[in-house]
């Protein structure tokens, strides 16, 4: 008796005290692309909280403003009477509560930028990236909840890594999904509709793939290939923390890319792509996301987690978040035998030539290039390639030094493997938190074996070339410097109908200081009328010091303009292995 007095006592009190958050997401007319989206707040005791929207999706640094497809936002109470809710800022509304025990907020959300950071509804299928869809109480970001999806009359399947709810019972086509806290809900993107799903076991984890739209893709060597990729990256890390992982591919016109989550990701290729020889494109993408699941999604920055949805998150380590991941989306393709070791080191080459050739290279390093990705990265203009240096490309090359100074400091028993997998048991697993810019250089310097303050100053910190020979020497490769001087133009032009258009201009080069902009339309050259072929043409014929008088269009107004040919100084390096090479154990250890 007293026992029982005591169960139900306990269980009232918690069912008194621990307020829950409740979402339905329905899309009854798709075609109007509009989310319905009702968030449910039951036994919040609080005079006020406020609602907000985030202004980002996590893993794409630029603020997107997601409340601009935010419309009729209204509060109720339990019988229906509309609450006061005040709109405070661009993405926040503040609400008043006055006893109510349960409330209702009702909104819908406008979605038709297909992407796989943006969310979008037609009559085909619906995407939904959470950040954009999903409000949160502030405050209350770390409390469990629960989602219900009622689904298009015509859409059969819901895909997302978000976990069913414990009584999955689909009543109408409705599902329902639990969510551990709001992080965990907008980091399941969902799809909704009649994609083609099929799955696999590949390291113990059972992967779903569900695809959007039509393709050439052969799912059986999907099947195989992205095994072999799942298997070599769990390798790695020792470890793959995930039971379930869900990868939702859209096949569209225009593939984006893709976008990284903890248990799952949202890839976006041209349909077409899986006829590229050997599949590669497709799968360097699946190797890319699918290595962040370890590498920025729980090996990370400590400003990228627990996520500030309401403005910027800055770090200067896009380099290695991104660049490392970009480094090992092509050695995991090498391990699985997707590459040879020459196209391996012609794929490092060839980004190595990118970086070093570019002017932006010398003027934002790399460091900054990361710290200020939401402003130059994710917001490029005509300047960019005079003024940015790109945090994948050059924090691959990085990543390619960090591990040959590793193989070459242990002789050839461990490399950037290695580090990876200590900064994923100490801070991960260990500390369950991120690292500082400080405790990520000092626990690469245990590992390369050396002081990396002057590295640090001269190369992430600062814009110099990076000393290739001296680091590619230690695992047997030359480097050869075939930095080259010729003439330059400096003009990037582009054929629009029957026009030639500037559309960049390279700092320092002879159009720049002949006076062209970008946005000019090059009518003539040396009196005669040209298109692109016979600009080009003329042009490149000119040696050092010779002229050549270019008639421009600007704003209706026509001018002439002289260009005198000049020298461009080009970085460019070539790899060469060495023939008996004393680090024939390091070479066969990097590129096994
Ligand atoms: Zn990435």
């Amino acid at each position: 008796m007293k026992k029982i007095v005591f169960i139900t006592l306990f269980l009232s009190f918690l069912k008194v005290e621990a307020q829950s958050i409740h979402y339905n997401l329905r899309m009854p007319k798709p075609q109007n692309h509009y989310f319905e989206v009702e968030m449910v707040l039951t036994d919040f005791k609080e005079k006020q909280i406020d609602l907000k929207l985030p202004v980002w999706a996590p893993g794409s640094y630029l603020v997107r403003e997601f409340s601009k497809n935010i419309n009729l936002v209204k509060a109720y109470d339990q019988k229906g009477n509309l609450m006061e809710l005040d709109k405070k800022t661009k993405n926040s509304w503040s609400l008043k509560i006055n006893g109510e025990k349960k409330i209702v907020v009702k909104y819908e959300v406008y979605a038709f930028e297909l992407s796989v950071r943006t969310s979008f509804l037609d009559l085909s299928h619906g995407f939904v990236s959470g950040s954009g869809v999903f409000m949160y109480a502030e405050s209350y970001q770390n409390n469990k909840g629960t989602l219900d999806i009622f689904p298009y009359s015509t859409f059969a399947k819901i895909t997302t890594a978000l976990p069913k709810s414990l009584v999955p019972e689909k009543i109408g086509g409705v599902e329902k999904f639990t969510f551990e806290d709001y992080d965990q809900l907008v980091d399941c993107p969902i799809e909704i509709g009649n994609q083609v799903v099929f799955d696999f076991m590949a390291s113990g984890v059972k992967h779903t793939v569900a695809m959007y739209g039509e393709g050439n893709y052969d799912i059986p060597s999907l099947k195989t290939d992205m095994t072999k990729i799942i298997e070599a990256e769990t390798a790695v890390f020792g470890e793959n923390p995930n039971k379930e992982y869900v990868f939702i591919v859209h096949n569209v016109v225009d593939g984006q890319g893709g976008l990284e989550h903890k248990n799952s990701t949202t890839l976006s290729v041209n349909r077409w792509t899986y006829a590229t020889p050997k599949n590669i494109d497709f799968l360097n993408l699946v190797a890319h996301e699918y290595f962040h699941l370890w590498n920025v999604k729980r090996i990370r920055p400590i400003e990228l987690g627990p996520f500030d949805y309401s403005q910027e998150n800055y770090t200067t380590l896009l380099w290695v978040m991104e660049g490392f991941t970009s480094y090992y989306d092509e050695l995991i393709l090498r391990r699985t035998g997707h590459y040879s070791q020459e196209e391996f080191l012609s794929k490092l080459q060839s980004s190595i030539n990118y970086v070093e050739g570019s002017v932006g290279a010398r003027v934002q390093p790399v460091a900054h290039a990361s710290f200020d990705a939401w402003v130059k990265a994710y917001r490029p203009t005509e300047n960019s390639s005079n003024t940015s240096m790109t945090y994948y490309s050059r924090g691959s090359i990085l990543a390619a030094i960090f591990d040959v100074m590793i193989i070459n400091n242990s002789k050839g028993k461990e490399g950037l493997d290695a580090f990876l997998k200590h900064l994923y048991t100490k801070f991960h697993k260990g500390l369950n938190r991120g690292f500082s810019d400080i405790e990520f250089k000092v626990e690469l310097e245990k590992f390369v074996g050396k002081d990396l303050t002057d590295f640090y100053k001269k190369y992430i910190n600062g814009t110099e070339i990076l000393p290739y020979a001296e680091i590619f020497d230690k695992v047997g490769l030359t480097v050869k410097d075939l930095t080259s001087f010729s003439p330059s133009f400096g003009a990037t032009c582009r054929q629009e109908g029957g026009n030639v258009i500037v559309k960049s201009i390279r700092a320092g080069s002879c159009a720049e200081d002949a006076g062209l902009s970008v946005g000019d339309e090059i009518v003539g050259c040396n009196s005669y009328r040209v298109d692109q072929g016979m600009l080009d043409g003329m042009i490149n014929s000119l040696t050092i010091g010779e002229t050549a008088e270019l008639l421009v269009a600007r704003d209706e107004n026509l001018f002439s303009v002289k260009i005198r040919m000049t020298n461009y100084r080009k970085p460019a390096f070539k790899f060469e292995k060495q023939t008996n090479s004393k680090y024939e154990t390091e070479y066969n250890y990097w590129l096994r």
